[in-house]
């Protein structure tokens, strides 16, 4: 049987999606925090046993992992504590025999300087001692992270960050959890390492420019400073990790961090990623 955490999630209920494509819904089991969630319930509806897992109460880990053959840990939103959570995890994945877990880290984890990085090397780390048979889905930025900031882009005719020129392959967390799918349910999987993203990358002057073609209205890119930058997200209300977090990785972008030619993720889904241009336009013309 097949296990996946953070289910409730944006990630997490999709993966279910693309499993329930693959296998009959008693082969799932869906890792929820609250069974009460929404889509906890929508699981059980749809003959999906739901189990208590919750990264930060060890013991309903270990209950909630017996007799799983193959699992999947979405790395935890929790802003502080998440490699701790991590690692109750792969104990109690490791105490439970789990014979493969896969891990969302991030695109190279193992070289990367952005912030977020450390917790996904710490718990790479984690789980190549723990001896638990795995397999690393290094995601890069989801591509959803910049269709969000399309409304107030229109809304101000700009886009703001602090990225320079540096080009994203983003991707969808659809194609990611398309791939997450296929691993779950594919012989021989571990030890490998994928390096997640979008087939096509561009720089936010390309992503403001698709913005303002698809909208018909002028909306350019301007670069700032990340202190700057960062202040500005916490002037518009953002907790002070996030906008961190959001700064760090458009400076990570300009070093090149956030890009990734070798199409991996189009690879392991047997098709072309979802493309950013569409996504823009469907963003840049809801309101039309
Ligand atoms: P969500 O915030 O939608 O989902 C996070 C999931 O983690 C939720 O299901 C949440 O449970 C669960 N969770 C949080 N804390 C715990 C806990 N203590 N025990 C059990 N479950 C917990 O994020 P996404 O699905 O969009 O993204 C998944 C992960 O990917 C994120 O957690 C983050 O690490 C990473 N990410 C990466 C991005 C990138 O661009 N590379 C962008 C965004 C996220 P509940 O449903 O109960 O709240």
């Amino acid at each position: 049987r097949l296990f996946v955490t953070g289910s409730t999630g944006e990630l997490g209920r999709l993966v279910i999606g693309e499993l329930l494509k693959r296998i009959p819904p008693g082969r799932i089991v869906a890792g929820v925090r609250s069974p009460d969630h929404e889509v906890a319930k929508q699981f059980v509806a749809q003959g999906i046993e739901i189990r208590v897992a919750d990264y930060a109460q060890p013991e309903t880990l270990v209950k909630a992992f017996q007799g799983i053959d193959r699992l999947l840990l979405i790395s935890s939103s929790a802003d502080d504590g998440r490699l701790a959570q991590h690692e109750n995890v792969i104990n109690a994945a490791k105490a439970a025999k789990v014979g493969l877990l896969a891990y969302t880290s991030l695109l190279h984890a193992d070289t990367s300087a952005l912030g977020i990085s450390e917790d996904h090397r710490r718990t790479e780390a984690i789980l190549a001692a723990s001896g638990v048979p795995h397999v690393l889905l290094r995601h890069g930025w989801y591509m959803e992270n910049h269709v969000h900031l399309i409304p107030t882009a229109l809304q101000h005719e700009v886009v703001l960050g602090c990225a320079g020129e540096g080009r994203f392959s983003t991707a969808s967390r659809g194609d990611f959890a398309e791939a997450a799918a296929v691993v779950l349910t594919t012989e021989g999987q571990a030890g490998r390492i994928y390096e997640l993203a979008g087939d096509e990358s561009y720089t936010l002057a390309d992503f403001a420019a698709a913005i303002s073609a698809a909208a018909g209205r002028p909306v350019a890119y301007r670069d700032m400073p990340e202190a700057d930058y960062k202040r500005m997200l916490i002037d518009m209300k953002l907790p002070e990790v996030v906008a961190e977090l959001i700064a760090d990785a458009d400076t990570g972008a300009s070093r090149g961090e956030l890009e990734d030619g070798a199409q991996q993720l189009s690879a392991l889904i047997g098709r072309p990623t979802a493309a950013w241009r569409q996504a823009v336009e469907r963003a840049s013309t809801a309101g039309d």
